[in-house]
């Protein structure tokens, strides 16, 4: 009699494959891996790139990013998901459509607009279907400051901005909001700010001088890696926030530019 192992909890990320290897899926699997869970993706829309920016994009039809989440879903013991690029309005909604099957997954939302290098990485008209469909059903959002302007329509100018920004978020329906400060400057420190129903917390650090690309990405994919290993939403984006610390301390530059990738060791 032969004996198998226990079936290994796995973790779906739904997002767009960074050719460079630094950001999106290819980051989130590594990140995945870091965590001891199975990485499943489903490849929302794929960009050529490099460290230096995005050259091309293309998006898949939509019944093939359908058929990528239903075969993970037909066979994986799926504990969490994080959803990270989806590129137009018809993505987003087949990403909705998918994830009703499935109302008690813990879902996290990286609302992925722009990339760092400036290329944009979601169509303008996708904008209402991310707010009004996808946002709500996320059991973690994680918008950095620019994202979050371009979600509640106004600027964030400081500190007392943020806290504001923090709650209006969470009106939108997601049931935790994680703001990263890592755009503004709030002293020579970078704030983060956590709140959900049950928790809040502000983490202060330290800002690291490295011009980092897929920090988004790894956090999200952290969290939701967490998430899938039994953590709450506070715990969980206490840990991922440690996680992409100690990643970014790690990193190391791939390309010809200055820009660095995350290490995952
Ligand atoms: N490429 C893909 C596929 C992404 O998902 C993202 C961000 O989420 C980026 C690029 C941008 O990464 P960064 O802004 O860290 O350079």
């Amino acid at each position: 009699m032969s004996t198998s192992p226990s079936r290994a909890i796995s973790v779906l990320t739904i997002a767009g494959s960074d050719s460079g290897g630094g950001a999106g899926i290819q980051a989130d699997l590594k990140t995945f891996a870091a965590h001891r869970v199975h990485g499943l993706s489903a490849i929302a829309a794929l960009t050529a790139q490099h460290t230096r920016g995005v050259t091309a994009v293309h998006a898949p039809p939509v019944a093939f990013l359908r058929a990528q989440i239903d075969a993970c879903f037909d066979d994986f013991d799926i504990r969490a998901v994080k959803i990270g690029m989806l590129a137009t309005a018809e993505i987003v909604d087949a990403v909705v459509d998918a994830l009703a099957q499935h109302p008690e997954l813990p879902i996290v939302v990286d609302p992925v607009m722009i990339a760092t290098s400036g290329a944009k990485l979601l169509d303008d008209n996708a904008l209402g279907a991310l707010r009004g469909r996808l946002i709500p059903r996320a059991h973690v959002l994680t918008p950095n400051l620019p994202e979050a302007e371009l979600l509640l329509g106004r600027a964030i100018d400081g500190g007392a901005a943020a806290d504001a920004a923090l709650a209006a978020l969470r009106a939108l329906g997601a049931q935790g909001v994680l703001l990263k400060g890592g755009h503004l400057h709030e002293g020579d420190e970078v704030v983060d700010r956590y709140a959900d129903a049950a928790a809040a917390f502000t983490h202060r650090a330290p800002r690291l001088e490295i011009d980092g690309h897929g920090t988004g990405c790894t956090l999200s994919s952290a969290i939701a890696a967490r998430l899938a290993l039994g953590d709450d939403g506070a715990a969980a984006c206490r840990a991922g926030i440690g996680y992409v610390h100690r990643a970014m301390r790690d990193a190391y530059r791939p390309g010809r530019s200055d820009v660095s990738v995350l290490g995952h060791l």
